[in-house]
């Protein structure tokens, strides 16, 4: 039987009850929650292990819902003079110039930098699918998804049965554990095709415990070309494959959903171009979406409509996306970018969208981003504000933390940081 270990801090916020704990603990055992409480109320035994915190805020560890840790290392180099599919192009271009040693430097770098500001859980997109490995022996809880872009393949059919071989080989190789899954994710509906699709979905239905996600609706030039059938993206794909069934007269949503691909897709990405139809579409598939403030402010995007999300009752969370269009992997710069563009929204409210609502999407039985008995003993600590504002709460703190986190656990095992001065 696992030994217990028992959690002391002045503050806990559970993200289950709505009003934190003050000077409470957090009781563990193996990699589960058993109880949460006050102090006063725990009864200690002498088989107990402690550790007392101190002046700390212990909160659910934060998920990042979406991120490319292949790019870590693209950090500024990557520039974007306002068209998105060049700059996808100029995306796949530096990527081509990457050996396998850089994308695994560029991954343990991601992973290093999650892990200091508060990550605990990671949804990363592959493309080189060197991260895969890496993040399994990681102290991170990660879920990867394999990434499909079949635009400029001659053949889709030999391109899917190359990617089966070798997901077959990797996933035996190195199978799934308790802190690792893995799922699959079409780029985007645009560069991938209507066959792909297809032959994606068939192999889901066989796999139907798989999580996928998508990239959707994220630019003005996709929009226009699945209306026109025309633009930047529809001139590519002309060069790139001229026999692409080229849409016309649909949204990105629609033609995923005309696809039969809105059933399977558990985790959608960005969502900046939506309209009416789209949304509801959305809500009757209970995709969840993910928005990422500083991709989505480095591309200058339509303002995300999260009003509308939340009043058609869709869950969405947060995500950094790549450092190739953002300067950091902390959520709690997300947490804060997100907060200055929605000044109205609480920040208890804001820290849910990097905790509670994103374990909706990955985690079927809610083990994840709560701190309450059953939970999965996933835990951050921050250094509690020396003095108190009456004006400004505990989750307005949490928002506004700009450090490496003073401690954290992932699974139950418990890494301490000590805090340096270095800011996010
Ligand atoms: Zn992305």
């Amino acid at each position: 039987m696992d030994q217990r270990l028992v959690l002391f801090a002045k503050t806990i916020l559970t993200m289950d009850r709505p009003r934190p704990i003050e000077d409470g603990f957090v009781l563990i055992q193996g990699s589960r929650i058993l109880r949460v409480g006050k102090r006063q109320d725990l009864y200690l035994t002498p088989s107990l292990r402690m550790l007392d915190l101190g002046d700390t805020i212990l909160m659910p560890g934060l998920i990042n819902a979406h991120c490319h840790l292949d790019f870590t290392n693209f950090k500024g180099k990557v520039k974007y003079q306002g068209g998105f599919r060049e700059w996808l192009r100029q995306m796949a271009m530096k990527g081509r110039e990457m050996t396998p040693a850089d994308f695994k430097n560029s991954v343990r770098q991601g992973i290093e930098e999650s892990l200091a500001y508060g990550t605990t859980t990671l949804c990363d997109v592959a493309t080189s699918w060197e991260s895969y490995p890496l993040l399994r022996r990681s102290p991170l809880r990660s879920f990867v998804f394999f990434e499909l872009i079949d635009m400029a393949q001659p053949s889709t059919a030999l391109y899917w049965k190359s990617f089966q071989d070798r997901l077959k080989h990797l996933v035996h190789s190195e199978p799934p554990t308790e802190t690792c899954q893995w799922g699959l994710s079409p780029h985007t509906p645009f560069t991938v095709s209507k066959d792909m699709l297809q032959s994606v979905k068939r192999y889901l239905n066989d796999h139907r415990h798989l999580l996928t996600t998508i990239h959707v609706a994220e630019s003005g030039e996709e929009t226009w070309f699945f209306k026109k059938g025309a633009g930047p993206i529809a001139e590519r794909l002309k060069v790139l494959n001229p026999d692409w069934a080229i849409p016309r007269g649909t949204t990105p949503v629609q033609y995923l959903s005309q696809n039969g691909w809105m059933p399977k897709l558990d985790i959608g990405v960005h969502l900046n171009e939506v309209n009416g139809n789209d949304l509801k579409i959305l809500a009757k598939n209970r995709t969840v979406v993910v928005h990422c403030p500083g991709s989505h402010r480095y591309f200058g995007h339509k303002r995300f409509q999260y009003e509308k999300f939340k009043k058609q009752g869709i869950t969405v969370c947060l995500g950094t996306d790549s450092l190739a269009s953002n300067q950091s992997l902390s959520m709690f710069r997300e947490m804060r970018l997100f907060q200055e563009s929605y000044p109205q929204i609480s920040a208890q409210e804001v820290l849910s969208l990097a905790t509670v609502k994103p374990a909706r999407a990955l985690d079927g039985s809610h083990h994840l981003g709560q701190i309450k008995p059953g939970y999965l003993a996933d835990l951050i600590g921050i250094p509690a504000p020396r003095t108190t504002n009456s004006k400004r709460t505990v989750y307005d703190h949490v928002v506004n933390y700009r450090k490496p986190v003073s401690f954290s656990m992932v699974h139950g095992q418990p890494k301490f940081r000590l805090a340096s001065s270095k800011k996010k």
